[in-house]
């Protein structure tokens, strides 16, 4: 059934404190998943009805391809800028610009926050005081940057402290860096963040320090030695590595960071930091309301919660990933964000039951300095390297890894390859390709797949 705005719903009158619009669908959050969701829904429903669907999201613009931050948007020059990167430029799809949402008659409700939400009563409390109802909702709240008062620092509030996760923050980055050309920076974190964000600080002539506590950067997913090229490649730019250790406290002066200091003592002079120590799922709407895992919102593969008129996709979802042996997993990347997105547009208007199960293969890529890197998979199991990664060798060397498990390729990692390249590991992944012997699978490298 279709439901206009301002009209009745679930037989209460629209008076009083029930007063409020009421939609058909609701998508809480307006980052990447907001967006593709929005698209889906558009093409699956072109007969919708105008007010038939709203977005909610406390971000002042309409939703963005937040890779973008890290990347163009901190070039020295020329740097990418809105209205040029709403979803859903990077993935070569329609630009979803707010005139597009007015168009297709979606109610786009910008800078207004979520504070509660009623699972049983299928309403969301807005920070104006309006009481949004729904029949059937998406939570894509995404993830928040973990702080350094989360992990028992401070500091956040100084002016040359930043973070990196939304434009407001990116706004800050940029002129911060502007404001102390050849200046120092530390950065926190040997992650995604600090390794994009330790890249475009050289890109801006900024000297940059990087302190994190593991034996490497990207821990998580790169083996020592695929994290070895990268850390040669960035000391080759200038950048100093701290390992195994962090920044204790910060010293400030006149609101500003003058020195970080790390636990053995150490003292980094620093015209700025960046923070990047990992993210949370925005959960805390739902907490007590509807099944958790993994640290985010529990989803069954058709993406729907606990409760069956609420879905959950992007980062804050946790979902079944068949390649993984039906394992739930939060991923926190963009392309998990789109196609989980899509799916439960999908499977939230499919009336049929038609839609099965998302048959998801995680995707997560990097690209930094004049390198790029693709992993598909699941890093699990033993790590067979191929390929030269000697920076003596060649500028641009290519080399990765397959992660092989139970005699079978269930992760791929490749720096430097082409279209056709990537296509052919995500391939041998998605196969689950056997492998004989390792040994020859080392040998083979990339002509592995090619046969594949
Ligand atoms: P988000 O995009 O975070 O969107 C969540 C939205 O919900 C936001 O608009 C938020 O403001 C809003 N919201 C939250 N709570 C409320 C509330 N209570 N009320 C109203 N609105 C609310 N991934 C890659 O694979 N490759 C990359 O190169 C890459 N680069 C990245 C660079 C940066 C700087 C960052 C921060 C992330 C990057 N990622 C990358 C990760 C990728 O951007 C995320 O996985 C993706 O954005 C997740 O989409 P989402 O819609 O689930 O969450
Ligand atoms: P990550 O989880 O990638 O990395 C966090 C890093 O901080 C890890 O190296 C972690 O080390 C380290 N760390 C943890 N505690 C401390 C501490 N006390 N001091 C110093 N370092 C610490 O998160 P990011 O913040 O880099 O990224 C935030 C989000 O943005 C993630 O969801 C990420 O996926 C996303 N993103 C993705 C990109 C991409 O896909 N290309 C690009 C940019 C952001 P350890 O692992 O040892 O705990």
């Amino acid at each position: 059934g279709k439901v206009k705005p301002h009209t009745e719903i679930g037989g209460k009158s629209a008076k009083g404190p029930e007063m409020g619009r009421a939609f058909a669908y609701v998508i809480l959050g307006g980052g990447v998943a907001a967006g593709y969701a929005a698209l889906e829904f558009v093409r699956l429903r072109s007969d919708a009805a105008a007010g038939e669907l709203c977005i909610i999201s406390d971000e002042e613009v309409a939703p963005y391809e937040r890779p973008a931050l890290s990347k163009g948007y901190l070039l020295p020059e020329g740097g990418a800028r809105l209205p040029g990167f709403h979803t859903c430029v990077g993935a070569n799809d329609q630009l979803l610009t707010a005139d597009w949402y007015r168009e297709h008659g979606i109610e786009l409700i910008l800078g207004t926050k979520v504070i509660t939400a009623d699972v049983r009563r299928k309403t969301l409390l807005t920070s104006s005081g309006e009481t949004i109802s729904y029949k059937t909702l998406i939570v894509a709240t995404g993830a928040r940057a973990l702080k350094l008062e989360d992990i028992g620092g401070s500091g956040s509030d100084a002016e040359n402290v930043c973070y990196l996760r939304n434009i407001k923050d990116a706004d800050k980055l940029v002129n911060v860096m502007r404001s102390c050309p050849g200046g120092d920076a530390v950065v926190i974190g040997g992650g995604y963040i600090g390794m994009e964000c330790a890249a475009a600080l050289v890109a801006n002539k900024i000297k940059v320090t990087i302190v994190f506590p593991g034996k490497h950067c990207m821990e998580r997913l790169f083996t020592p030695k695929i994290a070895e090229f990268y850390e040669k490649y960035y000391a080759s730019k200038g950048v100093t590595f701290i390992r195994g250790t962090v920044v204790s406290s910060l010293e400030i002066s006149s609101g500003k960071v003058t020195t970080a200091i790390l636990r053995d003592g150490r003292r980094l002079p620093a015209d700025m930091v960046v923070v990047g120590i990992g993210a949370r799922a925005n959960t805390a709407l739902f907490e007590g309301q509807l099944a958790m895992e993994k640290g985010g919102i529990k989803v069954n593969g058709q993406m729907r919660t606990s409760d069956a008129s609420v879905y959950a996709v992007g980062d804050v979802a946790a979902f079944p990933v068949k390649l993984a042996g039906g394992d739930v997993r939060r991923l926190e990347h963009v392309d998990c964000a789109r196609r989980t997105a899509r799916h439960a547009v999908a499977a939230a208007l499919d009336a049929s039951g038609g839609v099965g199960d998302i048959d998801y293969l995680p995707f997560f890529y990097s690209r930094v300095f004049a390198l790029s890197w693709q992993f598909y998979g699941d890093n699990a199991g033993e790590a067979v390297h191929f390929g030269d990664p000697d920076l003596a060798a060649s500028p641009a060397p290519k080399f990765g890894a397959f992660w092989v498990s139970a005699g079978r390729v269930a992760g791929a990692f490749l720096e430097g390859g082409t279209p056709e390249e990537y296509a052919a590991i995500a391939n041998a992944v998605r196969r689950g390709a056997a492998v004989k012997d390792v040994a020859e699978l080392a040998l083979q490298g990339l002509a592995f797949v090619a046969r594949e």
